[in-house]
């Protein structure tokens, strides 16, 4: 660990951090995310969509700071203070699959932190049984 954590990446870890202990959900963000097959796979989403990323405004004029992606909003990265926008969209969109195996289903949230980069997402209840130790 001689790498030094930036700012931006650690400000990001500890939202992650928050919002989780809020929803009551774990913290996924303390492991290596390629480990886990839900981050894994969160981590891939966002690279499929990180091509038609549009960021808000702030993050163009700088970019040096906690950066929030949300599955069910692919196309939108967004700073600290755009998070409730997104919130808004990903509420009206409702269209949550679960991460892992895609089915419509009641999720459960949850977020990774990979450097400043925040990513949130959900899974069903079935992936949480089949895979839930390894969360
Ligand atoms: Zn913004
Ligand atoms: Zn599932």
């Amino acid at each position: 660990m001689a790498e030094k954590e930036s700012d931006a990446a650690r400000e990001a870890r500890q939202i992650a951090h928050a919002h989780t202990q809020r929803e009551e959900g774990r913290w996924v963000g303390g492991i290596k995310v390629e480990d886990n097959p839900f981050s894994a796979k969160l981590v891939e989403r966002y690279n499929e969509a990180a091509e038609d990323l549009r960021a808000c405004p702030h993050l163009q004029k700088n970019f040096d700071q906690p950066r929030f992606w949300v599955e069910a909003v692919p196309e939108l990265l967004a700073c600290k203070q755009c998070t409730p926008a997104v919130a808004r969209e990903e509420q009206a969109r409702a269209n949550s699959c679960c991460v892992l195996c895609g089915s419509h289903a009641k999720l459960r949230g949850f977020t990774v932190a990979s450097g400043p980069l925040v990513m949130r997402g959900g899974f069903c209840g079935d992936c949480e049984q089949r895979e839930g130790p390894q969360l």
